[in-house]
């Protein structure tokens, strides 16, 4: 398809062949797929068919990889249970018993347990390292490392990565890459054209946009995701077609919601880097000509009493997620990075004042107004 962004993020669907067509795609909630006689079922092996079992392929969770895809620039994509699920599928695609991974250690908590404690027991071993310096990732690799794995933008002090530096430096090193790509969304940056070899998504986050799913979505080129595949189906990390659709429908309005968190991403950083009151503002500068991202995160500092600033947020939720339509805070000490030892903490910068911010699609002035009490409310 040769359409441009926004028009990918509605026309990702295919069209239908029944006799009646629906204008929005039905929800195959269905285990399974009929046949009239077993040469038509013999069709599907043949490859004429494209379903014949859930857990392998589904009309709605094929739209939501595809549609994905598309939008990343990637030939293929998978959709999967959750983010987690894609990414494990992801790695066991390219890392087997006896291979190292690389990996970055300002990754997502999940993530991190996932790489620090599951993966040892597939024989996989993963090195954490800060992914600031080039040498030292270098000096990090060995004989038997087979993945450099990384954030586009890291939670929750948004740290931009380096992703043309990093795919340069595998290649040199015969390394394939994977980026989770959900803080920026295809929308802000695109690891696979910046030749990523795999880009994951919590479509739980900003795919979905609507806090109601649990997903994932794989993305890569047709070799490393034709194994990908496969670990999926027997892994049975599939997604169910309800939350499939949903996701989709997600999908559609990814543009349109973006563009609207992404400016008021900007405007409360603005108006907090002119509050004496905070300490320390993080927001990114020079993400994509799209803007910045849609997430801020503060420092209150000592400045603020933090739980009577919480609780002086007023219709601002506070949950410990992301990216849906209504602006909610977290506390990323008591939730992401809980079970994160206090040196490793302070070594990412990772301190008691910090507030993260998901910036929703409301009027900024309102979103601004809440904070602005909030804050003069907690003041000490
Ligand atoms: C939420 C999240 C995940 C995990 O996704 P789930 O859908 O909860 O499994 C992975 N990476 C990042 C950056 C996330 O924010």
């Amino acid at each position: 398809m040769t359409f441009k962004f926004n028009t990918k993020t509605v026309h990702f669907q295919k069209k239908s062949e029944e006799k009646n067509v629906s204008k929005s795609q039905p929800i195959y909630q269905t285990s399974a797929f009929s046949f009239k006689d077993l040469d038509d079922m013999e069709d599907f092996f043949r490859g004429n068919k494209e379903f014949l079992y859930t857990r392998y392929s589904n009309p709605n969770t094929e739209d939501l990889g595809q549609g994905v895809a598309q939008l990343e620039g990637a030939p293929k994509g998978v959709a999967t249970s959750s983010g987690m699920s894609a990414i494990l599928v992801g790695v066991l695609s390219v890392v087997g018993h006896g291979d190292h991974i690389v990996a970055s250690e300002d990754i997502y908590g999940g993530t991190y347990q996932l790489f620090a404690n599951e993966l040892k027991e597939f024989g996989i071993e993963v090195s954490f390292i800060s992914m600031n310096n080039l040498l030292e990732i270098e000096q990090a690799i060995k004989e038997n490392t087979k993945l450099l794995y990384s954030e586009s933008i890291t939670n929750p002090l948004l740290r931009v990565e380096d992703i043309d530096g990093l795919v340069t430096l595998a290649k040199k090193f015969n390394l394939k890459t994977m980026f989770d790509n959900t803080f920026a969304t295809p929308f802000l940056i695109k690891p696979y054209e910046l030749g990523a070899d795999l880009v994951v998504h919590s479509a739980t986050k900003y795919i979905g946009g609507h806090s109601d799913v649990t997903a994932g979505v794989l993305v890569g080129d047709e070799t490393i995701m034709a194994k990908a595949k496969s670990k999926v189906v027997n892994l049975g990390c599939n997604l169910s077609p309800f939350e499939a659709w949903l996701a989709c429908r997600g999908l559609k309005t990814l543009a349109v919601r973006m563009s609207c968190q992404v400016k008021n991403a900007q405007a409360l950083a603005d108006y907090l880097r002119n509050n004496e009151s905070i300490k320390k503002v993080y927001y990114p500068t020079t993400v994509s000509e799209n803007g910045n991202g849609a997430i801020v995160t503060i420092d209150l500092g000592e400045k603020c009493d933090l739980n009577l600033f919480f609780q002086s947020l007023n219709w601002i939720k506070i949950v410990p997620t992301l990216a849906g339509v209504e602006t909610s805070v977290t506390y990323p000490v008591g939730t992401s990075h809980r079970s994160v030892p206090d040196s490793i903490r302070s070594k990412l910068g990772i301190t008691k004042g910090l507030v993260r911010v998901s910036l929703g699609i409301e009027d900024s002035e309102d979103i601004i107004q809440a904070f602005s009490e909030a804050i003069e409310k907690a003041k000490v």
